[in-house]
């Protein structure tokens, strides 16, 4: 296992004050960019490094940091989604938790390369312990004259906004996120027009999610010929991965982008918590990525080696399941999340959420009928891609690839009336 670069500062004493985390470098990514650089550098700078993005999409941070006007007499938002909410995703929480200061300083320096005099920090409401620590991490920045009027003596000035969510998922999609902050219902937005153009307040904004931030100052620190060097063709710098569900050791684990998932599973979590049990799938990218078979599942953990296994890499919240969890009833699960979760504008989503929870439900009940496996297939189908947010394709996606891959067992519900499982886990 390779020395960890995100995680370095985690576990040490006083991992949150300022005096430690200068004492390892901190807030010299951000002299660097403040001192020597203009803004068009610092996005220069990050471009060549390769980051993408780590909140899902893997979006490239330098291009899209590069998409926010220049000449707009509006002012220019900067964004840190702290919402973390997706089932099985628990690593920026711990960034905040422990390392505040390197989400801080990735903050300072995104804002800087944009152009934006305010940011704002949008955590989710339940991390009241994010919260402290972002909030002492600020006030500690601002005597420091690393945040506030004039940063480090230069003319650049920013101030940072904490703002606290109310827990609902929805408000971890970008434009519901912009919404709840402007003081409204957490409602995603049509696009185009996109936030880089009309985001908060109608102004050009960026949003980032919080592990692309704690990226940004290491790149500015070691310069991007070193970030680069980190991961595989494409996929660069360094990953956090969240384990959880059926291995020994559940957490978080620092591998560069492009790790093998066996190793993740059987090397850093300790492979399976029951012994003699077998893995039965995984969930690669968070409870809405397609779920993968074991027999697929020993892959390059990086966006593009995922999305060529027919699955995403998503949030890497990797949940694993062993031969003892029921398909059916681990599906359902996911359903009645994103049904509660569903903000209700789309009809697809809205209805189709609801559907799929009665339908999934009665198979698992023992109620089921043979047509209703290809009903649940139909219904997926029919709210793929047809929504305002990505919160329609997180439920059909994994129920058509449950079904999909693990047909079988729903057959198995019908013609036994009821799970064969019950009582396994
Ligand atoms: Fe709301 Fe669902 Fe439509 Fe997203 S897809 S806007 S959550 S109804």
């Amino acid at each position: 296992m390779s020395e960890p670069i995100l995680l370095a500062n985690i576990g040490e004493p006083d991992s949150q004050t300022l005096e430690k985390y200068r004492s390892s470098g901190g807030y010299e990514g951000l002299r660097r960019a403040i001192s020597d650089m203009s803004p068009a550098d610092v996005v220069e700078e990050v471009k060549k490094s390769g980051l993408r993005g780590r909140g899902g999409a893997g979006f490239p941070t330098g291009v899209k940091w590069g998409f926010v006007p220049k000449d707009s007499s509006k002012p220019r938002y900067f964004i840190c989604n702290a919402d973390e909410s997706e089932p099985g995703t628990f690593k920026d929480r711990l960034l905040m938790e422990q390392d505040p200061h390197a989400v801080l300083e990735g903050i300072i320096i995104g804002s800087y390369a944009i152009g934006a005099r305010e940011a704002f920090l949008y955590i989710r409401g339940e991390f009241a312990d994010s919260y402290r620590a972002m909030a002492a991490a600020i006030d500690e920045a601002k005597h420091a004259s690393l945040l506030g009027m004039k940063i480090l003596g230069s003319s650049y000035s920013l101030e940072i906004h904490l703002f606290r969510g109310a827990g609902a998922y929805i408000c971890g999609e970008e434009t519901g996120l912009m919404e709840s902050i402007e003081g409204k219902r957490g409602h995603p937005r049509l696009k185009p027009p996109f936030p880089a153009a009309v985001g908060l307040f109608g102004c050009p904004t960026n949003i980032n999610n919080v592990e692309t931030v704690a990226n940004v100052p290491l790149i500015l620190r070691k310069g991007a010929p070193w970030y680069a060097e980190i991961g595989c063709e494409r996929n660069t710098g360094p990953k956090l991965y969240c384990l959880s569900g059926h291995v020994k050791r559940p957490g978080v684990y620092e591998a560069p982008l492009g790790v093998r998932l066996h190793d993740l599973i059987y090397e850093h979590a300790g492979g399976m918590w029951r012994q003699g049990l077998k893995l039965k799938a995984v969930i690669p990218g968070g409870s809405s990525t397609p779920v993968l078979r074991a027999d697929e599942s020993d892959i390059d953990m990086d966006f593009d080696s995922v999305a060529k296994a027919g699955s995403l890499l998503g949030s890497a919240g990797v949940i694993v399941m062993d031969e003892t969890a029921c398909m059916v009833d681990s599906l359902l699960n996911i359903l009645k999340f994103y049904a509660h979760e569903s903000c209700g504008q789309c009809t697809p989503c809205r209805e189709g959420c609801n559907w799929l929870v009665k339908i999934v439900r009665s198979i698992e009940d023992g109620k089921g009928k043979s047509a209703d496996i290809d009903l649940v297939e139909n219904v997926a189908g029919n709210i793929m891609g047809k929504t305002i947010c990505p919160l329609g394709d997180a439920v059909a996606m994994p129920a058509q690839s449950f079904v999909r891959k693990f047909r079988h067992e729903f057959e198995e519900h019908v013609r036994l009336k009821g799970c064969p499982l019950k009582g396994a886990h």
